[in-house]
């Protein structure tokens, strides 16, 4: 689409919270564009095709909180399927390497942490959650190897009044033709201007002005939905300049989570919807979704420091990387069994700068410094301005729903 010169609302950014406040502004009456820096829509959400039958959700690929997710209805009205297994994380799959008696213990001791760190919560103080590790426990490596994971940083970068606000009812689907597609799906009819990246939102006048890659555009209202990291180092810029919301987002900052698709041969060798942890007692290790949907491949997850430092090593380390610890658990065959297909680097994507949000101890609050408006004009959407369901694609979707209202609020008072 090409720019126009002025509109009522742009929005930055058409991720799920941008699509989310696209489609809630749809018969809203006003006019609207979604400025987007790359030529699609979906963000942190995209799905690719790694092989013919294979389909890889490069970004979110979890329905969390399925029960409470507004993703899931959005997915029966567009018919996108939902698949309902039970994700596998607790499991390791014919025991290799970690045996039922082990998961059993270590379960217990990672309850035991989540309860320590909930129970700290309701002093109203806040904290780093590796805090409430226990001294000593054998399993402390890889609780914060699950940090990595849910958090994409270790437990030393995590509030815990943060991880008490998160709500999780434990419900976890998965869309069939993937959580990307469903979200390009949904921003199909948005108004949208692709690789249209804006270096600049000057509200020093009395409408605002958007200085982009493809131009100079005039706007009522702007609702901005780009990942925190892009607001802290400031490759989005405001003028006045907002130091409130600089130092909001430096205090959300995007931990990292990398994923890698393996073709695999034989698939029948191993069980539809398995898991693997390739290690036990270390916090650098990966976790590998044996045939997701059935599919012949491995998905492989990798989370925090390790990520960073396989995604600096350089394309390919983290296929490298999967295929030794899968090898080490399976046996030597699988190298020959296992193709590099593709592999994710959202640390090194300059329009995301990393995966998702987590608060840094003592700056839980930042979540609501950051969403909140300014002088009437400008609204802030995005995964890390949700108060209970950050680093989501749901939460995000939510929060840009949540701006437009408040955009409507204001245009009808
Ligand atoms: C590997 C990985 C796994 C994940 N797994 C899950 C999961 O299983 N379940 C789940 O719910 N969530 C998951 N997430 C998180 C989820 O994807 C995000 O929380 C969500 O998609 C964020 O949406 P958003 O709209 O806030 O941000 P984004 O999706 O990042 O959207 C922001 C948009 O702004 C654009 N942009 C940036 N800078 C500019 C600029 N200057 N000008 C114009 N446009 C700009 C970007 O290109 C992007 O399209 C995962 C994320 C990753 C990376």
């Amino acid at each position: 689409m090409s720019l126009p010169s002025s509109v009522d609302i742009a929005i930055i950014g058409a991720g799920a919270a941008g699509l989310g406040a696209a489609n809630a502004l749809k018969d809203s009456g006003l006019s609207v564009i979604v400025l987007e820096a790359r030529m699609r829509v979906g963000g942190r959400g995209y799905t690719i095709m790694a092989a013919p039958d294979i389909t890889f959700d490069v970004g979110c690929g979890w329905l969390h909180s399925a029960d409470q997710n507004s993703f899931a209805d959005i997915a029966g009205q567009l018919n996108f399927a939902i698949d309902k297994t039970r994700p596998p994380w607790r499991e390791q799959s014919f025991d290799t390497g970690f045996p039922l008696a082990q998961r059993i213990d270590f379960i217990k001791a990672l309850d035991a942490f989540y309860d320590r760190a909930e129970e700290a919560a309701k002093s109203g103080r806040d904290f780093a959650a590796s805090t409430y590790l226990e001294p000593g426990n054998r399993w402390n490596p890889m609780i914060d190897a699950i940090s990595t994971y849910v958090n994409g940083t270790e437990l030393d970068q995590v509030s815990i009044q943060d991880m008490d606000a998160y709500e999780d009812t434990g419900i976890n689907w998965r869309v069939r033709r993937g959580y990307g597609a469903l979200m390009a799906a949904y921003g199909a009819h948005c108004p949208l201007a692709l690789n249209t990246e804006v270096t600049l939102i000057d509200h020093s006048g009395k409408r605002v002005r958007i200085e982009t890659s493809r131009g100079t555009l005039i706007a009522r209202k702007v609702i901005v939905t780009v990942p925190t990291n892009l607001i802290a180092n400031e490759s989005i810029r405001f003028h006045p300049a907002l130091p409130a919301k600089v130092e909001a987002a430096r205090g959300l900052p995007l931990g990292l989570a990398d994923k890698v698709m393996l073709a695999l041969e034989e698939p029948e060798a191993l069980p539809k919807d398995g898991n693997l942890r390739g290690a036990t007692m270390r916090t650098a290790m990966g976790s590998f979704h044996l045939r997701p949907f059935g599919q012949p491949c491995i998905e492989g997850f990798f989370g925090g420091s390790f990520a960073q430092q396989l995604e600096d090593t350089g394309g390919g380390a983290l296929a490298a990387e999967a295929i030794d610890e899968i090898v080490t658990l399976l046996g030597s065959d699988f190298r020959r069994k296992l193709k590099p297909l593709a592999e994710s680097r959202w640390a090194h994507d300059p329009f995301a700068r990393g995966s998702y949000s987590h608060a840094l101890p003592g700056h839980a609050g930042k979540r609501a410094v950051l969403a909140a408006p300014i002088d009437g004009r400008l609204f802030f959407a995005g995964e890390a301005t949700s108060p209970n369901f950050f680093s989501t694609a749901h939460g995000a979707r939510d929060s840009g729903e949540r701006a437009a209202g408040e955009v409507v609020a204001l245009a009808t008072k």
